[in-house]
């Protein structure tokens, strides 16, 4: 890297044979007194926040032995400045005073200190400077924040889910879907590594262990530490050296993948299928997620069906009033499964009635369909009718809205046996009502819901 060439040593105020405890008192020493935080007025602040990324530019090199010594020879500035813009802002000065996670209890700084016992404070050894903390009284019961210093464990599986359409009467008779995922797959140029060298670095800013801890003033004298995440490596520990040229250090690339996917006859529309490790690759955890397919069923409408019970179809049936009293065969039309069918009423059908067809409904997985449930409505004359209009139209054969109802022919129509819902069971009962768009994160709800079919990719 070519860039001017600093004097790290006179930004950190030391001589250029300083030893590295020195380089280190001497950086921590600055980055409290320029740390931005301290600093109150936007210019100020500004002028602050320059200092402190030349203080800590000029330590990433300095404290850095192999760095030093090429700086030394050849005046490279081979450390980067710092990005503080992203979204952890400038570090706190807890990590600027090394690892304090064995840290317990809540302590002042010395200049604050005389304020009573000393809190827990395991792990504070060699920090120059910091004798002498004192820690304020009561609250020395509050350490517990020791021994959590390890590295973080991440092993959540990713997960995403892919939603294939399928036409209603795909479902009774199968099909083959060819279906192609977009994912975000490794990137083959750096090995999903985001790296030049394909190789990893260990995150310099947590030493590989993926946590911070940070420190808060909340009063005069009273300082909080908390542990937070790394957000320069984001927990997984390591960082990209040099952005991969291939993938601009993201470290996947976009891809697509394709598979071929078998509906079977009489297909549960709720399976869902599970692709293992084929989808997105997740740089931190170092895992390709599991592909969840999922199915919705497009064109119910088509069929003027909704759905219910998750397995049950309904259909809305404006009958006109003559079928209604005269026990008339009502021709419906053609049931998604592709057999056209009728009911023979044969009895007085009251406005709001309602009659079902066992296993006429949408198939799943344990063999037993849902119910295909008619709700009959009755159709009105829009005006108030003399004797003879009355007639005229109870005897007039409308055609019913949406209702393919053309087929008085000679066709093989399929008669199922109506019930009677006696009990009202499906009215006001529409708890899916033709969403079926179902989130795809209830597969362990364990309500009836079909297994999920999983394949290796
Ligand atoms: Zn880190
Ligand atoms: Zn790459």
């Amino acid at each position: 890297m070519s860039q001017p060439k600093k004097n790290y040593y006179e930004i950190l105020e030391i001589s250029s044979d300083a030893t590295e405890e020195e380089i280190t008192r001497a950086y921590r020493k600055l980055a409290v007194k320029w740390h931005p935080d301290k600093h109150k007025g936007e210019e100020k602040k500004k002028i602050a926040e320059e200092k402190f990324k030349e203080i800590s530019e000029a330590n990433s090199v300095l404290s850095d032995p192999e760095k030093r010594s090429k700086y030394d020879e050849f005046g490279l500035c081979d450390g980067e400045q710092p990005d503080f813009s992203g979204p952890q802002g400038f570090p706190d000065l807890s990590e600027i005073f090394g690892n304090m996670a064995g840290m317990g209890g809540m302590g002042g700084f010395p200049f604050m200190g005389g304020m009573g016992g000393m809190g827990g404070m395991g792990g504070m050894g060699g920090i120059p400077g910091m004798g002498g903390m004192g820690g304020i009284p009561g609250m020395g019961g509050m350490g517990g924040m020791g021994g959590m210093g390890g590295n973080v464990q991440r092993n959540n599986k990713p997960t995403q889910e892919f939603k294939v359409k399928l036409r209603v009467n795909e479902l009774y008779e199968g099909c083959e879907k060819t279906i192609e995922i977009p994912i975000d797959d490794i990137c083959v140029d750096c090995n999903g590594t985001g790296s030049k060298n394909k190789k990893k670095k260990v995150c310099p800013d947590c030493k590989g262990k993926g946590i911070r801890v940070i420190m808060r003033q909340l009063g005069p004298g009273m300082i909080s530490q908390q542990q937070i995440s790394c957000g320069t490596c984001q927990q997984k520990c390591w960082v990209s050296e040099g952005n991969c040229v291939g993938c601009q250090g993201k470290c996947t690339k976009p891809n697509k993948l394709t598979k071929k996917i078998n509906i079977k006859k009489n297909f549960d529309y709720q399976t869902k299928m599970c692709l293992r490790d084929s989808g997105n690759f997740d740089p931190n955890i170092e895992k390709k997620a599991d592909i969840y397919i999922v199915f919705k069923v497009t064109d119910l409408e088509d069929y003027n069906l909704k759905i219910s019970n998750e397995y049950d179809l309904v259909l809305d049936y404006t009958i006109h009033l003559w079928d209604a009293l005269s026990g008339h065969t009502v021709y419906v039309g053609t049931h998604p499964s592709g057999k056209k069918y009728s009911f023979k009423l044969g009895e007085i059908i009251k406005d709001g009635d309602v009659r079902f067809g066992k296993g006429l409904g949408l198939p799943n997985e344990d063999g037993h369909p849902g119910k295909f449930i008619i709700k009959f409505n009755y159709k009105y004359p829009d005006t108030i009718l003399d004797h003879d209009k009355l007639k005229e139209f109870l005897r007039t054969k409308e055609e019913n809205k949406g209702i393919v109802k053309s087929e008085y022919s000679k066709e093989k129509l399929f008669n199922p046996d109506l019930e009677k819902d006696d009990n009202n069971n499906f009215k006001g009962k529409n708890r899916n009502n033709g969403n079926m768009d179902g989130d795809g994160d209830d597969d362990d709800n364990g309500n009836g819901q079909p297994g999920v079919q999983c394949a290796q990719s």
